[in-house]
């Protein structure tokens, strides 16, 4: 099979023929019909993350048809073949660790992320743990659907952990703020976007899918924020969407990897406002937010890619230039 193979910080990624993988215990084969590229994929490429498993076939927004089931995983509900699923970053968790034991297992200690510790969807194929699959019903194509396994997860695990405020800023107008906007708004939330200072199609996108208000991320919202997501891996934006809130307001940071945080007095912070981060998702949050979408409905804009050129949409994704979501289809 064709895949995409990254084999260290500062070597291109390059298209290689790798023999098939073949379901293991509890595994189920995946013929990729669409991975979407984020923006982990670049911290990974470029060394941010630092336990890739190399050579690596980057890739954690799977969506695809299993093809086979190995021992144990055939029979799963959901699994069947030909049935179409999702494999999104969480590929394992010890189910024994404290954080698994009490719904927390993105916390888990050792837990093994597709695309990352395992081999992803850059591919045309993929294995992955048949527990932490996704099952994706409905007619939407996979290339629409990919986006919605990280971008949209996460999204709407930081959109959980941001309270139920009517006023949200979301800070960085990429793949997961696109898919956000629409749940906060469906919500009957007001949403301010910022984008990158300038960005007038970034910000015409945004009020097109029911933005209340749009601008740079260095203006300020015309009203105070109950809550803020910064979807930027920029840490300077942190004290800047913190200005932003009202008193009892959260500042969630959704990314993996940011620069670092310049100091700002106690008083930004004073109010009962807070900081903190999103990590990763539990299965559980699958499970409510692949209920939600359809319901909402989530639409996804995506701009696809065949394999050969992932490396041309990672560079397009760490310019800011895309409309949307990267989506790789093999
Ligand atoms: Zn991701
Ligand atoms: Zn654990």
């Amino acid at each position: 099979m064709r895949a995409v193979v990254f084999e260290g910080v500062g070597r291109p990624l390059r298209v290689v023929e790798r023999p098939r993988p073949e379901a293991g215990p509890g595994e189920v084969l995946v013929r990729v019909g669409a991975c979407g590229v984020c923006r982990t994929d670049l911290h990974i490429r470029d060394g941010d993350l630092d336990e890739p498993n190399l050579p690596l076939v980057l890739g954690h927004q799977i969506v695809g048809r299993v093809e086979a089931a190995g021992p144990g995983a055939d029979g799963l509900p959901g699994m069947e073949r030909g049935a179409r699923v999702g494999v999104p970053w969480l590929g394992g968790t010890c189910g024994a660790c404290a954080y698994c034991g009490s719904g927390r297992e993105n916390l888990c200690d050792t837990a093994r992320f597709t695309g990352y510790h395992r081999d992803g969807g850059f591919a045309e194929w993929a294995v992955a743990d048949a527990r932490y699959c996704i099952p994706i019903p409905g007619d939407s194509s996979d290339a629409e659907v990919a986006p919605l396994l990280c971008a949209g997860l996460i999204g709407y695990r930081a959109l959980r952990m941001a309270g139920p405020g009517r006023r949200l800023g979301l800070y960085g107008f990429g793949a997961s703020a696109h898919i956000v906007l629409q749940l906060a708004a469906s919500e009957g939330r007001d949403v301010f976007a910022m984008t990158r200072p300038g960005d007038a199609e970034g910000q015409a996108f945004a009020k097109e899918l029911g933005a209340a208000w749009v601008g740079g991320s260095d203006e300020t919202p015309p009203e105070p924020l109950d809550a803020a997501i910064v979807f930027a891996p920029v840490g300077a934006l942190v004290p800047v969407a913190l200005r932003a809130l009202a008193k009892g307001g959260a500042v969630v940071c959704a990314g993996i990897h940011m620069s670092d945080i310049p100091s700002f007095p106690y008083a930004d912070l004073w109010g009962e406002r807070s900081i903190r981060s999103v990590a990763n998702l539990t299965r559980q949050d699958g499970r409510e937010f692949f209920a939600l979408a359809p319901r909402v409905p989530v639409r996804t804009r995506v701009e696809t890619f065949p394999l050969e050129r992932a490396a041309e949409a990672l560079e397009r994704l760490d310019a800011g230039r895309l409309r949307g979501a990267a989506v790789l289809v093999p």
